[in-house]
């Protein structure tokens, strides 16, 4: 199947006078005839025994997206933030450390630069731009993982995936990226040599800003038993003595976060919140197509617009990420863009305050076009010599096109200008 139709057709095939949609089974508990039938499932959790870790809603909405992603299996969690923090703890334990791009979401530095630490998990942060001879450094026996971001957010540079597989793999583990600005619809991190992908949910696979959620996919590649990683292969203890590549073999990282992490940390989204993602990934082929027809609209817009000091969209062809986005995505850089405004934070704030169809919201990548203004929001804590060291100066906006029409969206942009 392709992507669209995947987007309606995997995950759940009703048999014979079964409901066309995806039910909600809104059950934690599940029922056997015998005491041995649960002994066995125990062994081999080939059925749904307990909501906690899966449920046949929710298990659906992982099938379809690691379908989307072109993964051997998935499993979502409450949250973006959730589905990150469960991808490096499924590898790495105190005392070990990771890398990750310093260019990044910011709820994932500060779990990553802070609270990971407390647990004795370091995460190294580098610059993603920076040669090979340089990267090799920040690598140390006790690494256990790669992460980065496809587009990144807010500072929408684009991840050179290929160039950190190939280092990931050289030192023997495996490249985790954050595909959720991008989707599977815009770039498939596994075709790049990527072995994990995660998403908040949030965004656009969600699309509506109606319920939060992360998912975690697999891509089975990745050899688990190459020295690296005795966690997946010694006997489990905590789970009956299970060696987990030798019981699961390609799905040994999904089934060891599953059985492991989502078992004792028990993120696991409702049975409702994976029917209302699942009408979302519905959508999300012809939602993405238009973000990217809207944005890069708004950007060229911007870009010629004389209040307007610099618009980074790596979708324009002044952008100094726009080469390597027709590589990763050639079908569009997807709805976020930022700019600045000529002046400063005060006009940055009279823009702000006099725009009528965007709304000024705490949130990005939805349905309705939305604006932040990171200087006095996300990144308030900040002095305005901080901003400028994070990439952010107080006139920046961050602008998530929505699907409107173009042209109300434009008009209500001028509205904000002609204030200033
Ligand atoms: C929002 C976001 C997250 C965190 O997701 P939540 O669902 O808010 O927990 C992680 N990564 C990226 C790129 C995000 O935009």
């Amino acid at each position: 199947m392709n992507i669209e139709t995947q987007c309606l057709h995997a995950g759940y095939t009703p048999k014979n006078g079964e409901p066309r949609v995806l039910p909600i089974v809104q059950s934690t508990t599940y029922c056997f005839d015998s005491t041995e039938h649960i002994a066995q499932l125990f062994d081999m959790p080939t059925e749904f025994m307990y909501s906690r870790f899966a449920n046949p809603t929710v298990d659906a909405v992982e099938k379809k997206i690691a379908a989307l992603e072109g993964g051997v299996g998935a499993m979502c969690t409450t949250s973006g933030q959730a589905a990150t923090l469960l991808s490096i703890l499924n590898l790495c334990s105190a005392g070990d450390s990771f890398i990750a791009a310093a260019t990044i979401y910011g709820g994932s530095i500060n779990l990553f630069a802070v609270t990971l630490k407390k647990l004795g998990i370091e995460c190294i942060f580098v610059d993603a731009e920076a040669s090979e001879e340089e990267l090799e450094k920040a690598f140390k026996p006790n690494t256990k993982a790669v992460f980065g971001e496809t587009l990144a957010n807010p500072a929408l540079t684009v991840f050179d995936i290929e160039k950190f597989a190939k280092l990931a793999h050289k030192h023997g583990i495996p490249l985790i990226i954050d595909n959720t600005f991008a989707t599977p619809i815009l770039c498939r991190p596994f075709e790049f040599g990527a072995d994990i992908v995660v998403h908040s949910t949030t965004k656009y696979m969600d699309g509506h800003a109606v319920q939060g959620g992360g998912v975690i996919v697999d891509s089975g590649k990745f050899d688990w038993t190459n020295g690296n990683f005795p966690d997946f292969v010694e006997p489990d203890e905590s789970y009956h003595g299970v060696s987990y590549t030798k019981a699961f073999g390609p799905m040994a990282y999904i089934i060891k976060a599953r059985m492991q992490l989502m078992r004792d940390f028990g993120c696991y989204p409702a049975a409702n919140s994976a029917f209302l993602l699942n009408l979302g990934l519905e959508t999300l082929p012809v939602r993405m197509k238009q973000y990217c027809v809207n944005a890069l609209q708004a950007a060229e817009f911007l870009e010629k617009h004389p209040k307007v000091q610099s618009v980074n969209y790596p979708g324009l062809a002044s952008n100094a990420f726009h080469a390597r986005a027709q590589k990763y995505l050639p079908d569009g850089c997807s709805g976020v863009i930022s700019f600045s405004i000529a002046g400063g934070r005060d006009n940055a704030v009279k823009f702000m305050d006099h725009l009528e169809l965007a709304s000024n919201v705490v949130h990005v990548a939805d349905i309705r076009t939305c604006v932040l203004h990171p200087a006095s929001a996300t990144h308030r804590q900040l002095t305005d010599e901080q901003l400028v060291a994070a990439g952010i100066d107080g006139g920046m906006i961050r602008l998530s096109v929505g699907l409107e029409n173009i042209d109300d969206i434009l008009a209500d942009l001028e509205k904000g200008f002609a204030a200033i």
